[in-house]
Parts: C-alpha cells; sequence; structure tokens
C-alpha cells in the first residue's frame, strides 16, 4: 500500500491529538508542523494555558454534545491508567460542583455554561453516574439556587502536552518547527521528508483567522485570565454560574495533577486579545475563589493569603457557528480542518480527532476512485 504524507499544521492538543490517534492506524507518514510546541507559551498558544478538565458545555443534541462524550471514555482511561499523561498519580478521578445562581441567568458566562449548569444535563450518563447528583437544597452554599455535583477529571497540561508527543514520536511522527503564511505552503518539498504532501490536516486554533487560504473570520479570541497558587482545595473542583463584578468574569477552582498546582479562574471576555494579565482581575479572581472555597486558605481571609505561581492568560479560539471539523479540496490537495474548539478543546480533543480522522480516510478513499 502507496504511504499517505500527512502534515498536522499545530501542535497544541487538537494538532497533538488527531496525530497521535492518526499514528495509530498504518499507512500514514505523519510531519506535525508548527510555530508553538509543548513548552512555548505564548499568547497565540491556547493549550497550555488551559485548566484543564472535563466540564461539558456542548448543548444536549448538537454535535459538539457528541465530541465531548466520544473524548470522557478516553479522558477517564488516562486519568485511571496512564498517570504518566493525566491527573492523578494515584489513580482517582476529582469531584466536580457546579453551583448555580438564578441572577446569573442570560449572563455571557450563564449563557456559556447552560448546558453545565443544568440539573438534567446529557452528560449525567457519561460521567460515572453513581456519582452525578443534584445537591440537596439545605446543603447549598450561601448565596447558590442549585448545585450539581460529579465525577470529572483534570489534565496538567505541562505534562499532558509532552506526553501527546511522546506518543507520537513512539509511533514514528516527526515535528518540525514551520510558520505558513498560507495552507498550501505545507505542499513545498522541504516540509515532510518525502517531498510530497497528500493531505494537510489544519489544527491552527485562533491563528485559523489569519492563515492564508482559510482566514477564518468567524474565529475570534474569548481571553481567559488565571491565577495559579500553591493552596489546595483537597481535589475539589468547583465552578459557578457567574460573579458578581462583571457579565464576562468567571469563578471556576480547579487543581491540576502531580503538583501543577490550583487554577484560579477566570474571564471569558470576547474580542480581548491582551496578552498581560490585568492586576485588578488578578484581584477580584482571587478573592472570589476564597469566597467560594474557604478551604483554599484554610478559613483564613484575604488574597494574601494565597500562595502565587504566576498570573496567566490565553484566548480560548471561539467559532461563530462552533468548532470546524471538515474537508475541503484547495486546489489540487485535501485539508482537513479541526480548529475553533473555544472553550473545549481537551474535553472534546478525542471526538474532534475521531471526527477528522474519518474525514481523512475518506478523503483518501475518493483518492482511490478517481
Ligand atoms: P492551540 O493550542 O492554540 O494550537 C494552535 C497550534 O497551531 C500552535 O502550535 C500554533 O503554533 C500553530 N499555528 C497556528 N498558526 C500557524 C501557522 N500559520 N503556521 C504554523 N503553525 C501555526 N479546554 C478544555 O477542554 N477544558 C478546560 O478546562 C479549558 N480551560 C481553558 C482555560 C483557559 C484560560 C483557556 C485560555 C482555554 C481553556 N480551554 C479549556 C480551551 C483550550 O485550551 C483550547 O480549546 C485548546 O487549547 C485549543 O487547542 P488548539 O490545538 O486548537 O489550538
Amino acid at each position: 500500500m502507496k504511504q499517505k504524507n500527512i502534515v498536522v499544521i499545530g501542535a497544541g492538543v487538537a494538532g497533538l491529538t488527531t496525530a497521535f490517534l492518526l499514528s495509530k492506524r498504518s499507512g500514514y507518514k505523519i510531519v506535525v508542523a508548527a510555530k508553538h510546541m509543548p513548552g512555548d507559551y505564548d499568547i497565540e498558544y491556547a493549550s497550555p494555558w488551559a485548566g484543564a478538565n472535563y466540564m461539558p458545555v456542548g448543548v444536549r443534541g448538537t454535535q459538539a454534545a457528541e465530541w465531548e462524550k466520544a473524548t470522557w471514555g478516553p479522558l477517564e482511561n488516562l486519568a485511571k491508567n496512564n498517570p504518566d499523561a493525566a491527573r492523578p498519580a494515584d489513580g482517582e478521578t476529582e469531584d466536580c460542583e457546579i453551583r448555580s445562581r438564578s441572577k446569573d441567568l442570560g449572563s455571557a458566562t450563564a449563557d456559556w455554561f447552560s448546558e453545565l449548569l443544568s440539573p438534567n444535563p446529557w452528560f449525567k450518563d457519561v460521567v460515572p453516574n453513581v456519582k452525578f447528583r443534584v445537591i440537596p437544597s439545605d446543603q447549598l452554599a450561601p448565596g447558590i439556587d442549585s448545585a450539581t455535583s460529579f465525577t470529572s477529571v483534570c489534565i496538567n497540561t505541562a505534562i499532558y502536552l509532552p506526553w501527546l508527543v511522546s506518543q507520537c514520536l513512539k509511533n514514528g511522527v516527526i515535528f518540525k518547527r514551520k510558520v505558513f503564511k498560507h495552507i498550501l505552503d505545507t505542499t513545498k518539498p522541504d516540509v515532510h521528508p518525502s517531498g510530497q504532501t497528500d493531505l494537510v490536516i489544519n489544527c491552527t486554533g485562533l491563528m485559523a483567522s489569519q492563515l492564508g487560504g482559510v482566514e477564518d473570520k468567524s474565529v475570534f479570541p474569548a481571553r481567559g485570565q488565571i491565577v495559579i497558587v500553591r493552596n489546595e482545595t483537597g481535589g475539589k473542583m468547583l465552578d459557578v454560574s457567574g460573579t458578581d463584578d462583571a457579565d464576562d468574569e468567571a469563578c471556576y477552582i480547579m487543581t491540576r495533577a502531580a503538583g501543577g498546582g490550583t487554577i484560579l479562574g477566570g474571564s471569558y471576555q470576547k474580542g480581548n486579545c491582551e496578552s498581560q494579565f490585568d492586576p485588578n482581575l488578578a484581584n477580584r479572581i482571587m478573592r472570589r475563589a476564597i469566597d467560594m472555597c474557604p478551604e483554599l486558605t484554610r478559613g483564613r481571609k484575604g488574597i494574601e493569603q494565597l500562595d502565587i505561581v504566576r498570573h496567566a492568560v490565553g484566548l480560548r479560539p471561539v467559532r461563530e457557528g462552533g468548532t470546524r471539523v471538515e474537508r475541503e479540496r484547495l486546489e489540487n490537495i485535501w485539508v482537513v480542518h479541526n480548529y475553533g474548539h473555544g472553550g473545549a478543546g481537551y474535553q472534546s480533543s478525542y471526538g474532534c480527532a475521531e471526527t477528522a480522522i474519518d474525514l481523512v480516510e475518506e478523503a483518501f478513499q475518493k483518492l482511490a476512485h478517481l
């Protein structure tokens, strides 16, 4: 069988997961070519900044929900059986509590979380169902109108992204630093070692809005600012439907595996590309986190009780109309797109990559019939 030469643009969670799953199949010689690689921290590179946990936001009945559904199994398996990849080293998963306040209805954060906040979300049948529960009203925290709790996982991106690279390398994938102005620059002879590219997989995230030949203007950033602290919650993840400070600010806490620290979030600022952290927002994030989870500072008041590792900002690559996993013929080459995952790039990564791979295989079947 003739070798199929693939170039994946992008080494974020989308590009790496797609390359990893494709590299398990025979007949493909894959190059991952990207401007940024695991280990880099850059405002154009979303993946290192993510929490990253599994808190589904895809609305029931949508393709987004299907991708998240398909991703739970692989992530749970990693968390339980691959402590070198995902949370946690002791093989357990984390409890996640989602709190809802009626007054947040209609806010940007509550809209984004609409499925997550539901007392009857589709994923209650996906995550271990013995664990999903609606919290009784007499057990709700002050100011909270309803809440649910379920088992989830939290990925330490500093471990997980290099783990994906290592799995790809074991399967013969080649990694290269490249910056492409146009998507068809991937077909130049110096990109793939065979000198020929048969198919391109576009996993450029936010930069799909600028890459020549794609220039998808429906892709835009939703700025997320976080604080990483050494304080711990006892393994609990918490999220609330909104804040009293601003419509596009959020309040969530998650503990990364293997000493990755505790993430305090956050914000969901559409169209904002500012790469530097805003100290006032950082103070609000820390104050809200302590109010929501006094265990963080063992009941002591004041943000100075938090032991800060660093402040950080990342841009979620949101796409109007949802993530694009599609095939397209550009000039005489097939391109498979997998970008625009917004705030769900990890929790939909396996589902999206599997769909992208189906499109790759179909493209070669079509070529075989030409
Ligand atoms: P990226 O990680 O941005 O990677 C894009 C890649 O393409 C990079 O390698 C880049 O260098 C390359 N590239 C782009 N253009 C070019 C070019 N022209 N030439 C060469 N290379 C190019 N998701 C979750 O599922 N759970 C969470 O808890 C979560 N929390 C988040 C918290 C924050 C604060 C943020 C910012 C995001 C969060 N996300 C979360 C979302 C998640 O991080 C993104 O959806 C995901 O990282 C997108 O991955 P990607 O591979 O598509 O893009």
